[in-house]
């Protein structure tokens, strides 16, 4: 496409939605017709992709997950169409920039954290490799809260992201499905002798799916992101009349964490879970049967990915639809759910697997229970001989009342993988030991990735630039080419125009945090960066720590040396967290007292940016140089905001946690500053029981001086939440080992300061983070999953090369 034709489109598109003139429209018009021009521009080689996948009868896999986190996609889908550049020229040219048009998007905020964005940078990946591959999801009406601070607190409000429309998505009536919920249910034999459920009473609500087009990467394949609205069954209007009775149906696709403090909010989100489910997997039939063939052979078309427990309904719904539905026997049925089912783990805290209370799901789900009871009762009676029984006991799905889901997933599914190497490794040595005894050859590891584009190529222009300039474009297509900059790590030349890049964003995040904050900071500080969401295991409480640590020297000492750093915290805590919430209260309030200390000046200042998301994320990180991945060790599944900023050339403070271990090992001791406990130590604490939070307080001064500030009145306003966090270091001995850890992290921060003010020295370290980033590319570990777990190929398998391969032949 030419500069002049997006120019017409985008003309008539302004025209034909609000009747005016290209040079009358404002920015947020400017975006809605923009969209449109590109959601022309893909419809063709959106319908084909589909088209040729049902001629060719493909194997496709379908990602279930309750959380997806896309961000903003106008950017995204202009650079997966090449028209990058040509939309910045032309909207240039009408005196807006593109960043401010796109700015006008609302993020699509359907998830909290990591395991959100994972599915979306999935869902990239899968296009890119042009990979049949589709998300399976919940529309929620409103997306994560968005966060503000007043007094320091954290207030959630209501992210009501479809207020004003989403110009994405492509509503579906005719695949509405129906889903059935309440009731009793029991078997009753049919004329033709077959056991067939009887279903008394309940209610039955309609599904309504709402599909986004995810594009590859300039190769001309897009799936389908399918999200699910609940809506009044069509004639039972008059059943829904009342405001009260129509309020309860859409409550269930309102939100993303009903709130579960209460019995009405657990439920709520249990019938999110099989609505989301049950809906995902009837599409899929209706689809299947559309290439006419028999039901058992399902797993040669069709892969369903669960993503976490949330989505384990996936399996008993498959068997009640090929059981009950299809009258399919119960084994070929349960043979044919273990060939198609998998299953993604992302915790390894024992206290988080998810339960539901056995009277809960019997009154919300009759015949789901009825048949993981069924499960359940085969699963033993299969083992009882081969295993001994308090194995059983321990891995069985029903027990103490209570639903184990992911018991569930493990049993129903032929695959379990952790997310990197040690997290499976504790899944096998560990947390799921007894079901890695049972089924050895299902457990296996696929670390967690990123997607470069958007991690990189959209968020990160000047970076991309120099990269371009320097080792060509390949790494666009295939990350792991950034290993090309390796060669340069000694070029002067190559080395300042990476740290000039920096340096560009680093003033550009300033700027935004001199408007967002009214605090000015100096871009030649060391911005050293924490941003994922508020969790005691991730310990920013550390960081905190440190930064008093700091303060206190500064201030005892004014002409001590180091490095002016600016700390920036980014991070929502769960509502109902209240631990989580404290520790932001008190995060803000030291940033208060220090960033107001005229003794300290700009040696030390603290931002803690509102309403971290995927927007934010893309702000920060190319303006990081400091990288916090501190969790204790054996607590982050594997994290992906490490791989987000070593890609962006910053330098990380890391536990050997999760995926740091495979940072570590990809680009060496000297280039990351590795501290702290390590997953063995921490279990033999657990075993030995021997921890002592009060005798590491005790015997270290400056470790008292820190804590102290919580509660002897050093920072103002901070009573109630001091008090709470002394107590869960020194009373209730410090869960997680913050003061066992506490010189360790404040000693490699020293190596991290000393190590900057050795300039030549560490652009060379921020380079060979960039160079060995590729490694953690998505793409690799999408296309792990396509070949060792899904078993799907490219569209493209047969030419050469899928990136160029067109589907359109007969295009004018
Ligand atoms: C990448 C990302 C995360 C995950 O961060 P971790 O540090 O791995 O927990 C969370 N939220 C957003 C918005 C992200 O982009």
């Amino acid at each position: 496409m030419t500069k002049e034709k997006l120019r017409t489109l985008l003309e008539n598109s302004v025209n034909e939605l609000y009747a005016i003139s290209i040079e009358d429209a404002s920015p947020q018009e400017l975006f809605q017709a923009l969209a449109q021009v590109v959601k022309y521009a893909y419809a063709d080689d959106w319908r084909q992709t589909r088209q040729h996948l049902l001629a060719e009868q493909q194997k496709q896999a379908y990602y279930f997950s309750i959380e997806f986190l896309p961000g903003k996609m106008l950017k995204s889908n202009l650079l997966s169409l090449d028209l990058l550049t040509i939309a910045e020229d032309v909207l240039h040219e009408l005196g807006v920039s593109l960043d401010e048009v796109a700015e006008t998007e609302k993020d699509m905020a359907l998830g909290n954290g990591g395991l959100g964005r994972l599915a979306s940078c999935f869902m990239d990946s899968l296009a890119s490799l042009a990979l049949p591959g589709n998300g399976n999801g919940i529309r929620y009406k409103y997306g994560l809260f968005k966060q503000k601070f007043i007094d320091g607190h954290q207030v959630e409000l209501p992210d009501d992201w479809l207020r004003s429309g989403n110009v994405w998505e492509v509503r579906k009536e005719s695949k509405a499905v129906p889903i059935h919920f309440g009731g009793n249910v029991y078997l009753q034999e049919n004329e033709a002798g077959k056991l067939k459920p009887v279903y008394e009473g309940g209610f039955t609500w309609r599904a309504v799916p709402y599909d986004t087009a995810m594009l590859g990467y300039q190769n001309q394949h897009l799936n389908t992101l399918r999200l699910w609205s609940v809506e009044v069954p069509s004639k039972e209007e008059a059943k829904y009349a009342t405001l009260e009775s129509r309020q309860a149906l859409e409550n269930l696709t309102a939100v993303l964490y009903p709130d579960d403090s209460n019995e009405t909010g657990r439920r709520t989100r249990l019938m999110q879970e099989y609505f989301f489910v049950s809906a995902g997997i009837q599409s899929i039939l209706r689809y299947y049967k559309k290439m006419n063939r028999p039901m058992d052979q399902m797993s040669e078309k069709i892969a369903i990915h669960i993503n976490d427990t949330h989505p384990a309904l996936c399996i008993p719904e498959l068997m009640r639809l090929l059981v009950d539905e299809e009258e399919m026997a119960w084994e070929q049925a349960w043979a044919t759910t273990l060939k198609v089912m998998s299953y993604t783990n992302h915790t390894i805290m024992a206290e988080a697997l998810e339960k539901w209370p056995v009277n809960m799901i019997k009154e919300v789900l009759p015949r789901m229970y009825q048949i993981i009871e069924e499960i359940d009762r085969r699963f033993i009676a299969g083992l009882e001989k081969v295993h001994p029984c308090d194995l059983l006991n321990r891995t069985r799905i029903i027990s103490d009342g209570q639903v184990h889901m992911a018991n569930l997933a493990i049993i129903g599914s032929h695959s379990i993988n952790g997310v990197a190497k040690l997290h499976s490794d504790l899944l096998k040595a560990v947390v799921l030991h007894d079901f890695y005894v049972i089924y050895p050859a299902r457990f296996n590891n696929k670390t967690n990735g990123i997607a470069q584009r958007r991690w990189l190529q959209l968020a990160n222009r000047p970076l991309t630039k120099v990269l371009d300039d320097t080792i060509g474009d390949s790494w666009h297509h295939e990350p792991e080419d950034l290993s090309l900059l390796k060669n340069y790590q000694d070029d002067a030349s190559v080395l300042e125009a990476i740290a000039y890049a920096k340096k560009q964003n680093k003033v550009a995040l300033a700027d935004y945090i001199e408007a967002h904050c009214g605090l000015k900071v100096d871009p030649t500080a060391i911005f050293d960066v924490q941003i994922k969401r508020l969790h005691a295991y991730k310990r920013q409480l550390l960081n905190l720590m440190h930064i008093l640590k700091l303060y206190f020297e500064a201030k005892a000492n004014p002409e001590a040396e180091f490095h002016p750093r600016v700390f920036i915290f980014g991070a929502k805590a769960a509502p109902s967290y209240h631990y989580a919430k404290s520790i932001i209260k008190v995060i803000n309030e030291t940033a208060a007292m220090i960033n107001h200390d005229p003794q300290i000046k700009d040696k030390i200042k603290v931002v803690f940016l509102e309403n971290y998301n995927v927007s934010l994320a893309e702000r920060i990180i190319p303006a990081a140089d400091v990288s916090e991945q501190i969790s204790l060790a054996s607590k982050e599944a594997s994290g992906t905001s490490n791989m987000k900023l070593m890609l962006n050339g910053a330098v990380t403070v890391a536990t050997l946690d999760g995926a740091n271990i495979e940072i570590r090992d990809a680009i060496g001791d000297e280039n990351i500053a590795i501290f702290g406990l390590t997953e063995e130590e921490v279990y033999r604490y657990y075993a030995e029981k021997n921890y002592s939070a009060y005798s590491y307080y005790e015997n270290d001064t400056t470790l008292q001086r820190v804590v102290n500030a919580f509660v002897d009145g050093t920072i103002p306003g901070i009573e109630m939440e001091g008090k709470e966090i002394f107590d869960s270091l020194i009373k209730y001995n410090d869960e997680y080992f913050l003061l066992r850890d506490f010189e360790a992290y404040c000693d490699a921060q020293n190596r991290i300061d000393i190590a900057y003010r050795d300039t030549q020295r560490w652009k060379k370290v921020s380079l060979m983070n960039i160079a060995n980033a590729g490694k953690f590319t998505a793409d690799k570990t999408v296309q792990q999953y396509a070949e060792d777990i899904w078993q799907i190929e490219p569209l493209f398998a047969h030419v050469k090369d899928p990136h160029t391969a067109s589907l359109t032949e007969n295009k004018s």
